[in-house]
């Protein structure tokens, strides 16, 4: 019992120890703990406000004040995708809009550079898989044996000027592009491969356009032929 006594006593002692801080440290933690709650305010309604321009874009296919809706996205991406979660919209969306909001950023300085200065990179999943190209140090050599539509848009995208490249794996777009530094890149892959590559481009400073994948994965995958004829043949208009 006199023990029992002893420690509610320490205890009490600890507990005042504990909790009586000087006046301005419980002010500082009063400052902070509003901060804390305006920041978490303003996130949320910034990321509200992303999230309408995103389903805007991606319903009329237009952008508003791209530059900052693309950062927008890069800094609130985990909170908008919630956000979509939450309200039951398909949060793909999302990503499908930064890939159309990087491709528009990009699309004047693209286009200003002749098709000769361009290369495409490939991924190795859209080949036939029954492919009989060969591996070598400038990724998968194409022999056009008419199995998939690879061998065919390399034949055409060549005649335009571009160089074709079929990915082998991921260090390989840094490989080649150190290696002969294009003017512009058009790439194809789903979406995590395309968000990574356009980074990658901005970070090299060069104008790049992506294409989706209809159906990702790792083989067997399938491309919008049409979509992607169109992205390589675009020139500017007066060119
Ligand atoms: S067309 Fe080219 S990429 Fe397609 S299966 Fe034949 S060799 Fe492979």
């Amino acid at each position: 019992m006199r023990r029992s006594v002893g420690n509610k006593f320490i205890g009490r002692r600890f507990f005042k120890t504990i909790v009586m801080f000087p006046e301005y440290i419980n002010q500082l933690f009063y400052l902070v703990g509003e901060a804390v709650i305006l920041l978490a305010l303003l996130i949320l309604i910034l990321s509200i406000i992303v999230s309408m321009l995103v389903l805007y874009s991606f319903k009329t296919g237009n952008f508003f004040a791209a530059r900052y809706m693309l950062l927008g996205i890069v800094l609130l991406e985990n909170v908008i995708t919630t956000l979509f979660w939450i309200t039951r919209v398909d949060d793909s969306i999302v990503d499908d809009v930064g890939v159309r909001l990087r491709n528009y950023i990009n699309n004047k300085e693209f286009l200003k550079t002749p098709c000769a200065m361009r290369f495409i990179f490939m991924p190795q999943c859209v080949r036939s898989t029954e492919c009989p190209a060969k591996l070598t140090p400038e990724g998968i050599k194409c022999v056009n044996c008419g199995r998939c539509n690879v061998g065919e848009a390399q034949k055409y995208a060549e005649s335009l000027g571009y160089r074709f490249f079929i990915v082998p794996g991921s260090s390989f777009i840094k490989r080649i592009i150190k290696k002969y530094r294009p003017r512009a890149i058009v790439g194809v892959g789903c979406h995590m491969e395309i968000k990574e590559g356009l980074d990658l481009c901005h970070r090299h400073g060069i104008p790049a356009r992506g294409v989706l994948l209809l159906k990702a994965g790792c083989v067997a995958t399938t491309l919008d032929w049409e979509l992607f004829y169109e992205a390589i043949k675009e020139k500017e208009p007066h060119a």
